[in-house]
């Protein structure tokens, strides 16, 4: 495994875990700094915390490429004993054997849950392209019946299984979350480096619609001062609806540690007039507290009024198959 710049070899005492399975990763292809690792995953579905809108998430990848400078998902490096402010989007690891553990998960899976893709990573990075994980887990969901299962991306990849989300909503529900920050491209480049700009994830939104997939935009994380003024979301939200989606989330940024890592450089070298207000409201506290939440509760409820966007994807019903497994859907976004 390399750590840095250094080789760590998978007997590296005090490696357990994750960690060793990292260690004993075989590298897949190294190209600029981004390496893609394979990584053996005895399992696929996380069960999660009670209070999120969906029970189980499915990764495929471990680490994300696009680089946002707001991911919290940065600590699932952590437990690699890998620098997450930084290797997290170097150091991709692909899982395998995605069918095989998929569907002896899903022949266990006992009562009614939503499975959410795409929680901890995106499932369309660059690394899909090549070693598609993610089409290999939607396979295995064509093949079943009575499921429920949401999609987040900020990938346009995601058009390319449009064909096998077709398969899987004959008897499942199937709905695909876009997340989109800003319509201002450089904004974006700055805040979402490597995701592709949002003219095109605006596309795939139009391409999901017309196959018939229920489509929704999420502009999460929202960041105070930077791309929460209502001009700015209502823009977003009509842009949304025009591409035929049909629910339009809303959340505000919250700054875990190994986030604040990275965000609070970022907003000193772009935003210096913003800095000190976000070490005061975030340095503490992850979350926001006060007034803001609400306000931006209002706002982004009268925006959604305003353009007859939903707050989540329309429930459905789909077919209980003998052995009942349930759906849910999913208002969640990476
Ligand atoms: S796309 Fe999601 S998982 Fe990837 S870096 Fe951005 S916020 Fe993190």
């Amino acid at each position: 495994m390399l750590f840095g710049d250094v080789v760590l070899p998978a007997n590296t005492p005090g490696l357990v875990g994750i960690a060793k399975l990292a260690a004993e990763s075989e590298v897949l292809e190294s190209k600029r700094v981004v390496q893609y690792f394979e990584i053996q995953s005895k399992s696929l579905l996380n069960r999660t915390r009670p209070g999120m809108p969906f029970e189980w998430s499915l990764n495929p990848y471990r680490g994300c490429e696009f680089g946002c400078q707001y991911c919290y998902a940065r600590y699932t490096h952590e437990f690699m004993e890998l620098r997450e402010s930084v290797e997290f989007e170097d150091k991709i690891y692909a899982k395998s054997g995605i069918a095989e553990i998929l569907r002896r998960e899903l022949k266990r899976m006992d009562g009614r849950g939503g499975i959410a893709i795409g929680t901890a990573t995106d499932p369309y990075q660059p690394a899909e392209r090549r070693f598609k994980r993610t089409q290999a887990a939607l396979e295995v969901f064509a093949e079943q019946s009575g499921f429920g299962l949401s999609i987040t991306t900020k990938s346009n990849l995601v058009t390319r299984d449009i064909p096998l989300l077709r398969e899987i909503a004959k008897r499942n529900s199937v709905s695909v979350n876009i997340t989109i920050t800003t319509l201002d491209a450089g904004l974006a480049r700055l805040l979402e480096p490597r995701a592709p700009r949002p003219e095109l994830r605006l596309k795939a939104v139009r391409a999901i619609a017309d196959a018939g997939i229920p489509v929704g935009v999420f502009p999460n994380p929202i960041m105070p001062l930077i791309t929460d003024q209502e001009a700015r979301l209502d823009r977003l939200a009509k842009a949304a609806r025009d591409h035929g989606a049909t629910y339009f989330g809303g959340g505000v940024l919250f700054l875990m540690p190994c986030s604040r890592k990275v965000f609070f450089p970022f907003v000193e070298k772009h935003f210096p007039h913003l800095l000190r207000r976000y070490q005061e409201r975030y340095e503490r506290d992850a979350y926001l507290k006060g007034p803001y939440r609400e306000i931006m509760r209002e706002r982004i409820f009268g925006i959604r009024e305003k353009y007859g966007l939903k707050a989540g994807p329309p429930p459905r019903e789909i077919p209980i198959p003998e052995e009942p497994q349930g759906w849910l859907f999913s208002t969640r976004i990476v």
